[in-house]
């Protein structure tokens, strides 16, 4: 039975220095996208009792309350359902297109309408680094999205946090965590900067980027000082108070299914794995129709099961895996289980095996070898 659904909110007014996401400034197309979107979710969904509702993007708070609301409204949930928005600091537009910031009239609205969980897409607190990175709001914004939150009834907001940006250090980053921990938000998750293709920063050679062993000193020490504020390193990225992981992104590590909705959304049900159209035109031109299908081999999900079931920092659970594909687990990787132990970057848990702090810092090496 599938728990799950994300909703994809391609929209974005500028374009991040550092993104290569799929995301559009074609905001006349808003109101047929929604159309569509409401098309595909009432082809697709079968009426589970949802887990988890998240609304990601591009930038989910380009939406207006009521078209949330509309949103919401097609699925059944119940009390627990954790319905989680990403939201950027810069919020709202007039229709004089000036940035209102996220009000308390607007985070009150999505409260009311169901929303439970905000992700805020801080990055830094350093009003430089943000505009190096072409963010579009400022460390006020942040702290004014995350009082007026707070007042508004929210008790589960998480920030996401780069580090590696240029002319970063260390000293930086770890003063933008001491802020959000400051806060009394619930979640933070934290990414190294990776310069993809397609992103602006891949063809204009950022200078001044902390080197890899630089950027290694800053994951660390981020684990060490969210730790000692009582935070748990739930995940290879994500950090928070105890009772507030991440329900939604736990059932991608736990390799349960989940709807994909909307432009580029990924999805997984039927044993089949499916990617959505990948622009806003030929999306709207047939929402239901998946740009491509894949049917889940027992060898597929079993290397989903050890990727995936490896990211959480509690790691893996041997016995699950071995009942699940009938295999023994540890002879069957009895060669890298040991290579990787020997060198401390795997270690032996109750239940399987789970990555060490220097073991995160090179597991698409590790992870490799787990994959045919
Ligand atoms: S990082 Fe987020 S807000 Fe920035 S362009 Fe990409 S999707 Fe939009």
């Amino acid at each position: 039975m599938v728990k799950s659904a994300y909703i994809h909110i391609p929209f974005c007014k500028s374009k991040c220095h550092y993104c290569s996401f799929i995301s559009f400034d074609k905001l006349e197309l808003k109101k047929d996208y929604l159309k569509k979107l409401e098309q595909e979710i009432n082809t697709y969904y079968s009426g589970e009792i949802l887990n988890t509702l998240y609304f990601g993007g591009g930038t989910p708070s380009i939406l207006e309350v009521e078209e949330f609301a509309n949103i919401i409204a097609h699925f059944n949930m119940s009390k627990d359902t954790e319905v989680t928005a990403e939201l950027n600091p810069d919020g709202h537009y007039g229709k004089d297109e000036i940035s209102q910031g996220l009000t308390f009239a607007y985070l009150r609205g999505l409260y009311d309408v169901g929303i439970n969980r905000i992700s805020l897409g801080a990055q830094t607190f350093d009003d430089d680094l943000l505009k190096q990175i072409n963010r579009r709001h400022n460390s006020k914004q942040i702290i004014q999205a995350v009082e007026n939150a707070q007042k508004a009834g929210f008790r589960n907001i998480s920030l996401d946090f780069i580090y590696g940006l240029p002319n970063q250090s260390a000293g930086m980053f770890f003063d933008d965590l001491q802020k959000a921990i400051k806060l009394g938000v619930q979640h933070i998750s934290l990414y190294g900067l990776s310069i993809e293709e397609g992103c602006y920063f891949y063809n204009h050679n950022p200078q001044n980027l902390p080197d890899d062993d630089e950027q290694a000193d800053m994951y660390l020490g981020a684990i060490e000082l969210l730790t000692s504020n009582g935070f748990e390193h739930y995940e290879i990225s994500n950090f928070s108070l105890p009772d507030y992981n991440s329900k939604h992104n736990l059932n991608y590590w736990n390799n349960e299914e989940y709807y994909g909705f909307g432009v580029a959304a990924h999805g997984y049900t039927n044993d089949i794995r499916y990617g959505n159209k990948e622009t806003i035109e030929d999306y709207i031109q047939n929402p239901t129709d998946h740009k491509f299908e894949k049917f889940e081999t027992q060898k597929d999900k079993l290397e989903e099961e050890i990727f995936l079931g490896l990211r959480k920092m509690s790691g893996i659970d041997i016995q699950k895996i071995n009942n699940k594909f009938n295999i023994d687990f540890e002879n069957k990787y009895l060669i890298a289980l040991k290579k990787y132990e020997g060198l401390n970057l795997l270690k032996k848990t109750k239940q399987g095996y789970a990555f060490t702090p220097n073991g995160v810092l090179v597991s698409n090496t590790i992870l490799s070898e787990f994959i045919d």
